[in-house]
């Protein structure tokens, strides 16, 4: 399998550029130890797997996909690593993304940027691009990303795989660089719902070493994949099917509604009132905590430095001022200016409370109902280059993945169908660490 997987990528690496870091010598001593054994008693022995380059990976180079980590290797493994190479996977190597998950298509990668393997004029979506473009394209069996404001769940829609971001705290984030601490998850991009449930079974659980990990006691996922959804209640929100989704989007979803009608379910509409401040309550917060943990990258402790300054200071200044781009230093700021004082109460705070509506939001409608379903993205992949210059309409494509983050609940994309040759992502939304439900409704397709 893990000969397969590098002839693979032998094969189209070049022109999906989902790579990188390659780890072969290691996944092939790794492999033939186990081959020379015999004895495959984990779950997932010798299965070939990629990991998003913000996971830390012990003496494993680890950038984030940013230039200033260029040379980082990383002392030690993130407890997600820990948690797969106790289950046996072998780690093929490191996935390309947006530089610190900051964006929407990979284009923000500080390298070069993924493309989609459905079409190579169209970006794989991010930041978990190289995530979900090495599944797609067959060069890894599955591999873990990050979602913050929907970085799994975009890109798997984007590229027609299977993305789950977990319920906040369910997998420990010991380990991932920090992009916004509060949003952060990290979660299986897999080919099927099957696959996606036994790689979350390795990761879940409990960890000390995470402030922000939930002490909860972790179901079996597999059997929850019985498609057996009769008498279940499906609320569809009606801001996710309005105006700005695009029609062909909508009916692919509409037409997922009906198969889940047909399996015994029922679904009305129902209103996210407070998800029209989402886009502007996650930008101020996840700029404001991406202000605050990117400080520690200042040329002393991590990554590159900056050749030559003459003090302190100008060493901060140049190292920060070569080795970031141009989106992670407008994020940087917004984020400061919004916690600077006098700035502090009008902004941070307020964001702080719009997010609490719309948890609410989400508590008030899973009040009646199982599940919510509607569109991952509003549009399918779109082209390279088209939204570099306007960022305002690149942050507008996570409209539909990122209240889901600020209410901390999980959600699934799985693919329902193409359009124009691309292919259309439906989520399901569930309870807060009710993964099983999601699992059980998305296995009604397969
Ligand atoms: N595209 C969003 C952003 O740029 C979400 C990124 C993410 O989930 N890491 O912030």
């Amino acid at each position: 399998l893990v000969d397969a997987s590098y002839t693979r990528i032998g094969q189209v690496e070049d022109q999906v550029k989902a790579f990188l870091t390659l780890n072969e010598e290691e996944a092939r001593k790794q492999a033939k130890v186990l081959d020379e054994a015999g004895v495959f008693n984990q779950t997932l022995a010798g299965l070939p797997i990629g990991l998003k380059d913000n996971i830390s990976t012990k003496g494993l180079r680890t950038t984030s996909g940013s230039k200033l980590l260029a040379n980082f290797d990383p002392i030690y493994d993130a407890t997600v690593v820990q948690s797969l190479q106790n289950e046996g996977t072998i780690t093929i190597g490191k996935l390309n993304m947006d530089e610190f998950a900051m964006g929407s298509s990979n284009e923000n990668s500080g390298f070069y940027g993924a493309r989609n393997p459905w079409n190579l004029q169209h970006v794989p979506g991010g930041s978990s691009g190289g995530s979900a473009a090495s599944v797609a394209a067959g060069e890894v069996l599955f591999s873990l990303g990050s979602d913050t404001g929907g970085s799994i769940r975009q890109p798997a829609s984007y590229c027609g795989v299977v993305g789950l971001k977990p319920t906040y705290g369910l997998v420990s984030r010991y380990g991932l660089i920090a992009f916004a601490s509060s949003l952060d998850q990290i979660g299986p991009i897999t080919r099927t719902v099957e696959d996606n449930a036994f790689l979350l079974q390795a990761i879940a659980g409990h960890d000390a070493m995470d402030s922000t990990s939930a002490n909860v006691d972790v179901p079996d996922y597999r059997s929850a994949l019985t498609g057996d959804i009769k008498g279940l209640r499906i609320a569809v929100p009606k801001e996710y099917v309005a105006e700005g989704v695009d029609p062909e989007v909508k009916q692919k979803v509409l037409d997922a509604l009906k198969v889940l009608e047909a399996e015994g379910a029922v679904w009305e509409e129902v209103s996210l009132p407070h998800s029209k401040y989402a886009l502007a309550t996650y930008y101020l917060l996840s700029s404001s905590e991406a202000s605050a943990n990117l400080s520690r990258f200042d040329g002393v402790r991590y990554g590159v430095r900056s050749a030559e300054s003459e003090n302190l200071l100008e060493l901060y200044k140049n190292t920060r001022s070569e080795g970031f781009g141009d989106e992670v230093k407008r994020r940087i700021m917004l984020g400061t200016f919004a916690l600077s004082s006098g700035y502090y109460d009008a902004y941070y705070k307020k964001a702080q409370k719009v997010r609490t509506l719309i948890k609410q939001d989400f508590d008030n409608v899973f009040a009646n109902y199982d599940v919510i379903v509607g569109p991952t993205a509003p549009t399918t992949a779109f082209k390279v280059g088209e939204k570099t210059n306007d960022p305002l309409t690149m942050y507008a494509n996570d409209i539909l993945t990122i209240p889901v983050n600020l209410a901390g609940v999980p959600a699934i994309s799985i693919p329902c169908g193409l359009s124009n040759g691309l292919p259309v992502g439906l989520q399901i939304i569930g309870k807060h660490f009710d993964e099983r439900t999601i699992y059980r409704v998305a296995s009604a397709f397969e």
